[in-house]
C-alpha cells in the first residue's frame, strides 16, 4: 500500500468514488506523492523509454521541421519555441543543436517549456544551458507571440474519463474502495453530451475514453497559431477516435494493474486525435503516422550519416534506432503526428496523407 493509496481511500470514504481522471491526476501530479512530482522516470534504468532516448535524430528532425515552418512564415521575430512536457530536455537539446545553422532562428527565438515536475525542470535546465528557457505550469501562460511548439508523449499523460456503453446510455468507470483496497466500479447510466455522436459507431459493452483537457489544450494552441502564426507538432500513441480500454500503468518497463501502487507507476492512455482536431481556429494536417513523418524528413539518410566511419556496434545500434522509430511493428504506426499550422504557409514538412 502506498501513501497515496491511503490518501485516496480516505478521500473515497468521505466523498465517494473518483473518476478515472481524478485518479490519474492524483497519481501523476499529487504535490507530495505524484509520479511526475516525485521521480524522474526515463531511460533504461527508469520506467519507460521515449523516442528522444532512442535516437538524437528524432529531436533533430522535429527541430528542423519547426525551423522550416518558421522560415515558411517569413521568419517572424521574436517568436516562441515551446515544448510541452520536455522530460529530460533531450528532444529540445537535439532540436537546438540541429537548428544552429538556420540563419536567424536562434537569435529570434524565446525558449518556453511547460513542465509540472520540479525535478524534471532541473534536468531540463542542465540540458539546455545557454538557451535561457522559461518555465510555465500551463500553456495559457505563454507570451502572445508567433508560436512553434512540440509535444512528445505529453498528451497521453492527460487525465481521461472512461465510459462503458450500456443500452443507449453510458456507465462511467470509477475508482472506489472495497475491503481496504482500490477497485473499479461503474456509475448508473448517464448520457454525457460529449458522447452523443458515439452511439452510432459503438455497441453494447464497448468502452470509450474522453479527454477534455486534451481538446481544450489543442483549441488554445490552435487559437494562438491562427492569431499570431505558427505550427505545432503533437506526437503520441493513439488513433483518430477512442475505442476500447487503453488506460495503462507501467513500472520498470512492465505493464502493471492501473490501481496497484498509485503514485509509483506511469499512467497513460492512448490519445484520440480526432476530437482534438475538431473546431480549431487554425489549419490541421491529416493525421500522419510517425514512421511516414520521420521517413519523409530523412530519418534513414540521417542515421546513415551518423553511422559513417563508425564501428559495427554503433552502426548496428543506429540501424536498430531507425527501425524502432519508423517500422510499423514498432513505433512507426502506433505513434501519430498531429500538425496544427497557420494558413499563411504550407503544412509542416513530413505531415499529410
Ligand atoms: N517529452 C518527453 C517526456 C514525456 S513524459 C519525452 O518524449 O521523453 C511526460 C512529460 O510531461 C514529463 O516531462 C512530465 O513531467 C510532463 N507532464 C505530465 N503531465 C503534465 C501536466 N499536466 N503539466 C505539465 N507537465 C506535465
Amino acid at each position: 500500500m502506498t501513501r497515496l493509496a491511503d490518501i485516496l481511500l480516505r478521500q473515497i470514504a468521505v466523498q465517494g468514488p473518483l473518476s478515472v481522471a481524478d485518479y490519474m491526476n492524483a497519481c501523476l501530479l499529487h504535490p507530495e506523492h505524484g509520479y511526475y512530482t516525485t521521480r524522474t522516470p526515463f531511460g533504461a534504468a527508469g520506467d519507460f523509454i521515449t523516442a528522444p532516448d532512442i535516437s538524437q535524430v528524432f529531436g533533430e528532425l522535429i527541430g528542423l521541421c519547426l525551423a522550416q515552418a518558421w522560415l515558411d512564415r517569413g521568419a517572424p521575430a521574436p517568436f516562441i519555441l515551446a515544448e510541452l512536457g520536455p522530460g529530460r530536455g533531450t528532444l529540445m537539446a537535439d532540436a537546438l543543436r540541429a537548428t544552429r545553422a538556420v540563419p536567424g532562428f536562434h537569435a529570434a527565438m524565446q525558449l518556453h517549456l511547460v513542465e509540472a515536475s520540479p525535478a524534471l525542470r532541473a534536468q531540463q535546465a542542465q540540458a539546455l544551458t545557454g538557451f535561457a528557457p522559461q518555465w510555465h505550469d500551463n500553456v495559457t501562460d505563454l507570451p502572445d507571440l508567433p508560436l512553434f511548439l512540440v509535444a512528445n508523449e505529453f498528451f497521453d499523460a492527460l487525465p481521461i474519463r472512461q465510459f462503458l456503453r450500456s443500452g443507449d446510455a453510458w456507465r462511467e468507470r470509477v475508482v472506489g474502495a472495497r475491503d481496504g483496497a482500490l477497485v473499479f466500479g461503474l456509475t448508473d447510466p448517464i448520457a454525457p453530451p460529449a458522447l452523443a455522436d458515439r452511439l452510432a459507431d459503438t455497441s453494447e459493452g464497448d468502452m470509450v475514453e474522453t479527454c477534455a483537457p486534451a481538446a481544450a489544450l489543442a483549441e488554445h494552441i490552435g487559437g494562438r497559431i491562427a492569431a499570431r502564426c505558427g505550427a505545432a507538432l503533437i506526437v503520441d500513441y493513439g488513433s483518430e477516435i477512442s475505442l476500447g480500454d487503453t488506460f495503462q500503468a507501467v513500472r520498470a518497463h512492465e505493464k502493471v494493474p492501473p490501481l496497484s501502487l498509485p503514485g509509483q507507476c506511469d499512467l497513460t492512455a492512448h490519445v484520440a486525435f480526432g476530437p482534438m482536431a475538431r473546431n480549431l481556429a487554425c489549419a490541421v494536417a491529416p493525421l500522419t503516422e510517425q514512421g511516414a513523418f520521420l521517413d519523409r524528413l530523412g530519418s534513414g539518410p540521417r542515421h546513415g550519416a551518423l553511422a559513417r566511419g563508425r564501428d559495427e556496434a554503433v552502426i548496428e545500434s543506429l540501424v536498430r534506432a531507425h527501425h524502432r522509430l519508423t517500422h510499423p511493428s514498432e513505433m512507426g504506426q502506433l505513434f501519430k503526428v498531429l500538425a496544427l499550422y497557420s494558413d499563411d504557409g504550407p503544412a509542416p514538412g513530413g505531415t499529410g496523407a
